[in-house]
Formats: structure tokens, C-alpha cells, sequence
């Protein structure tokens, strides 16, 4: 058995062709686009490319965004003033703040990012915004984790009733997806297990999966033999190789060709989750524009 591949590409250019109309409509309305402003510190590649592709995908929809990069040694109290400022909207209509992440290794990560107004937390970072995900009456919620969730419902994924196992327990992405899929509704109703680092006997746990997430950031975390036959497996690791001809090449945490094989369905990288990750930014950034014009 060959699984189906979840491609996100697909799935993130029909969002955004949806999205392009609302936007349409808002920007008639208010005679402005709603806006989105990113904090870039320092200049990491990755970093540097995944901005590009945010702003890229922001144009292609009529969202107007500004990146605004600061030098890999700003401080902390730069970066909470500069969020601040912007908060303020020195540098502009602000609809949407982003801290593109990871910020310089001296930087207080969480003071810089609980400086962004919840209202306009268009990564779903703030402890509001995670607090009212938790309790089920979702704002923005953080990009991938709906992105993956909004995957499954899209290849008719059910959910309800089904062991999800979510590999990684970060605040960004394994935990809110967790929250989600144990959420009631559509997307939901899963029963939902979280491992990290320290979970023992990972592959006993992984087997038991009838939906298999991967956030770890580690090649080939994920094996064969970890997947139960027919499962879906979601990849949402992104991590860079270099490949016996010496040249970069972006791998996820599954070993893919070998999964394959034995899933399912399957989200390949690149081209799964990233683009909806994107597409889900775009969606909360017009969310805060509607929600600050009382639109919502
Ligand atoms: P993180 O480093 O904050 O968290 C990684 C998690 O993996 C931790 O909870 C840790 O406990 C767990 N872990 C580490 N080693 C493990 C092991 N051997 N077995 C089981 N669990 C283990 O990372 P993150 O920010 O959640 O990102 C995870 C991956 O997803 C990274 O590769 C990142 O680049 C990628 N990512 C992709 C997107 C996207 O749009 N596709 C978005 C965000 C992050």
C-alpha cells in the first residue's frame, strides 16, 4: 500500500483563493488592507526565508505587511520597546504583530513576546490567546497547529473517537495541537497523547496511532515501524540536511519513503504543513483586522 499524500500546497492555494475575497471585502469596506507586521532580529537564512514567503503570501491575498529587521544584537528591552512602538503603530496600521522566532540566543524570548497586544497575536503566542485555546473558546490559535488540523479535516480525516499521538510538546506547536484535537467539534473529539524527549518506549506508543503527528526537528525521528499500518502521519518537522552530494536539502522527522509504505496518508516535506502554516497567518492576520473593526 502507497499512502495518499496530504498536499499542503494544494490545500493553502485554495485558502488563499478564499481568502482573497474577504479580503476584497474588507478592504471595500474600509478602504484600507488589513496590515501585518513582522519583527525580524538578526539574520539567520531560515529565518530570512520563511519572512519572505510570509510577506510573499500576504501580497498574493491583498494583506499589506511590513518586515522590519532589527541586528542580531538588539536586546531584549529594544525588541519589547520596538513591539511596543509598533503596538502603537509608529511604523503603521498594525493589524497583526509577528515576532518571527528563534530570536538571537541572549534574548529573552517570552518578555518580547508577551509584549505583543493579545488582540493583535496573529501567532497565538500570547498567554491569553493560549489560555482561551485551552478552554475552548479559541482567538488565534498558533498557525501550524491549525494548519494540520485544518488538513485533516480537509482529506476527511475524521478525528472523533481516534488515538492521536502528537510527537513534541512545544508551546508553538505540540501542545495547541493537542488542545485542538481534543477540542469538541469538527477536527476534534480525538483521544490525545503527548510524547517528548523523555516518553519511554516512543514506538509502542507511536504504533498505537491512528493519527500520527511529528514535531520534533530531528531527520528520520519516525520509522517505519513506529507507524500502524493505515495511519495518517503528519510531518511538521523542517529540518536541513546535506545530502551525499554535499548539496542542502529540507527533511522532515519522518522517514518518508520508508513510511510510506505502510501509512495511510502522509504529508510530505517541503510542501505539507509549511504552506499552511502560512496560509493560517494570513487567516488570523484578516481575523485581527476584522475583530479591531468590529466586524467579529
Ligand atoms: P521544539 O524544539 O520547541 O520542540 C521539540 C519537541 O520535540 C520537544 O517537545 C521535545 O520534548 C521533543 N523531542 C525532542 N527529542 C525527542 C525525541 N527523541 N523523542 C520524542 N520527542 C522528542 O520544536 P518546535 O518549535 O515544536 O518545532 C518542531 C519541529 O517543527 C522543528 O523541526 C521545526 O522546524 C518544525 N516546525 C515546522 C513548522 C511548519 O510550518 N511546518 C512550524 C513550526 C515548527
Amino acid at each position: 500500500m502507497t499512502a495518499i499524500l496530504l498536499d499542503g500546497r494544494a490545500l493553502a492555494a485554495r485558502i488563499e483563493g478564499s481568502l482573497r475575497n474577504e479580503v476584497d471585502t474588507f478592504t471595500t469596506m474600509f478602504r484600507r488592507p488589513p496590515r501585518l507586521v513582522v519583527v525580524l532580529a538578526g539574520d539567520l537564512a531560515a529565518s530570512g526565508s520563511y519572512v519572505k514567503s510570509k510577506a510573499a503570501a500576504a501580497a498574493r491575498v491583498g494583506i499589506d505587511s511590513e518586515v522590519i529587521r532589527v541586528p542580531a544584537t538588539s536586546t531584549t528591552e529594544e525588541l519589547v520597546a520596538l513591539v511596543a512602538a509598533i503596538a502603537r503603530e509608529e511604523h503603521g496600521v498594525a493589524d497583526g504583530i509577528l515576532v518571527q522566532l528563534p530570536l538571537p540566543e541572549h534574548v529573552d524570548t517570552v518578555a518580547v513576546l508577551d509584549a505583543v497586544p493579545p488582540d493583535r497575536d496573529v501567532d497565538g503566542f500570547h498567554p491569553e490567546n493560549a489560555g482561551l485555546l485551552s478552554q475552548g473558546r479559541p482567538r488565534f490559535v498558533p498557525c501550524t497547529a491549525a494548519g494540520v488540523q485544518r488538513m485533516l479535516i480537509d482529506a476527511g480525516i475524521e478525528t472523533a473517537g481516534r488515538h492521536a499521538v502528537i510527537v513534541g510538546r512545544s508551546d508553538i506547536v505540540g501542545k495547541p495541537l493537542a488542545l485542538l484535537l481534543a477540542s469538541r467539534g469538527t477536527g476534534g473529539d480525538a483521544t490525545v497523547t503527548i510524547c517528548h524527549s523523555r516518553s519511554a518506549n516512543l514506538a509502542a506508543i507511536t504504533r498505537q496511532a491512528d493519527i500520527l503527528v511529528a514535531a520534533v526537528g530531528r531527520p528520520r525521528l519516525v520509522t517505519a515501524d513506529m507507524v500502524k499500518p493505515g495511519a495518517a502521519v503528519i510531518d511538521v518537522g523542517i529540518n536541513r540536511i546535506t545530502g551525499p552530494d554535499g548539496s542542502g536539502k529540507l527533511v522532515g522527522d519522518v522517514d518518508f519513503e520508508a513510511v510510506r509504505e505502510v501509512a495511510g496518508s502522509i504529508s510530505p516535506v517541503p510542501g505539507g504543513v509549511g504552506p499552511l502554516t502560512v496560509a493560517m497567518l494570513l487567516a488570523n492576520t484578516l481575523l485581527a483586522a476584522e475583530l479591531r473593526a468590529g466586524r467579529r
